[in-house]
């Protein structure tokens, strides 16, 4: 059974201690905390299927008119920075590559910020080609999804045979300068856990960094179980075999993963190793989580605000905006939303049981992840 370590006990939901309108401007919520990292949802569509995401068949999508235009996107980013704070974007989805209008979506934003963060999180199907006109389109920096390293894994995870064009994505990501390249991967157990070490050695020697997600109760399949994730410790663990890691002492300031720099482990030198190869994030958002420090508020493709990636409630921003709300309004919706953002997502108080935690409607991709 695998080791969760104890959350705090969990404190009753305390009561504002004062009226949202009493707080300052920017998006706080009632436990102090200030959201300036917009991840925003580009589409629920995707050219994979991974089995801890979505279903084997696709999930029903949206209605084209009911997703975002490039216009309201850009608009909705304006207001985010210049009336709430915003200091960073995250494009995610679905996967934002299938979006049509991707570049005038990326271009649009940064001819409004010159100097805002953009990243994108990605599978990096179709990214070989796209790598450097994102960049010519304003794209920061990008995280792309890497699970496996071998052609059948890759398969059975994804169900799609689209490692080498993966790979070829990462490439091209680094050659057009959006490095250094973030590779995120979910292990499952029995199917890829044993590639840990593999993954991060790969990593290392491509000057990649490499971060661990915990697997989330956010799968369409609804098969997520806490006994069968591979948890934080156990990362940690099989890490262990070929590299010592020591907590980076670079300040978190509200980042989900943990870093570690990254040893050889030298066993004939009793565990002594040498200079540290590189960094290594672990996101371990079930068993080790981050919420008294999140910065993080969520816009989804058909434009609602979800205050929390465990919420379930979902705040529509699009609607007002389409029935002609000025940005004041807009805004104000905005802050309404984030002031009702929950302690804590209800996964992690005890360790054991997840009985008050009810896994949101919507599944990672329609989030946005
Ligand atoms: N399609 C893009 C991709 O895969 O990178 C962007 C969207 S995806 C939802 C964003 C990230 O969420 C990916 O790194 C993916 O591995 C991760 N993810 C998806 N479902 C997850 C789950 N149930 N638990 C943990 N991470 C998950
Ligand atoms: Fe698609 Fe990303 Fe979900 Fe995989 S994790 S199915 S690539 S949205």
């Amino acid at each position: 059974m695998p080791s969760i370590r104890p959350g705090p006990e969990r404190e009753p939901d305390a009561v504002p201690p004062l009226p949202r309108r009493e707080a300052p401007d920017g998006l706080w919520d009632r436990y102090g905390r200030r959201a300036t990292d917009m991840r925003l949802s580009l589409t629920d569509r995707c050219s994979l299927r991974c089995t801890y995401c979505m279903p084997a068949k696709g999930l029903e999508w949206m209605a084209k008119q009911a997703v975002m235009t490039a216009e309201e996107i850009i608009r909705t980013v304006r207001l985010g920075v210049r009336e709430l704070g915003i200091r960073e974007l995250r494009l995610t989805g679905g996967e934002p590559l299938v979006r049509a209008d991707l570049f005038d979506v990326i271009s649009g934003i940064r001819a409004n910020h010159p100097h805002l963060p953009i990243a994108m999180t990605t599978n990096g199907v179709g990214l070989q080609t796209r790598a450097a006109p994102l960049k010519a389109a304003g794209l920061t920096r990008i995280n792309i999804s890497l699970d496996s390293l071998h052609e059948e894994t890759f398969k059975r995870l994804t169900r799609r045979p689209f490692l080498t064009q993966v790979l070829a994505g990462v490439d091209a990501a680094r050659d057009a300068g959006l490095g250094p390249v973030k590779l995120n991967a979910v292990l499952m157990r029995g199917i890829n856990d044993a590639e840990a070490p593999e993954l991060l050695r790969w990593s290392l020697q491509q000057g990649h960094e490499l971060r661990f997600i915990e697997q989330m109760p956010l799968d369409a399949d609804h098969g997520w179980s806490r006994w069968d994730m591979i948890t934080a410790a156990e990362i940690r663990e099989l890490l262990s075999t070929e590299y010592v890691l020591t907590t980076d002492p670079g300040h978190r300031d509200g980042a989900p993963a943990e870093r570690f720099q990254v040893r050889r482990r030298d066993s004939s030198r009793g565990g002594i190793t040498g200079p540290a190869l590189g960094t290594v994030g672990i996101i371990a958002s079930v068993t080790e989580p981050f919420c008294g420090d999140c910065r993080r508020t969520r816009i989804t493709a058909d434009g609602k605000i979800m205050s929390c990636l465990f919420s379930r409630q979902e705040i529509d921003f699009v609607s007002l905006m389409r029935q002609g709300a000025t940005d004041r309004e807009l805004a104000e919706r905005w802050q309404d939303a984030m002031w009702a953002k929950p302690r804590a997502h209800g996964m992690d108080h005890t360790g054991l049981g997840t009985e008050d935690f009810v896994q949101p409607d919507r599944s990672m991709s329609a989030i946005g992840g």
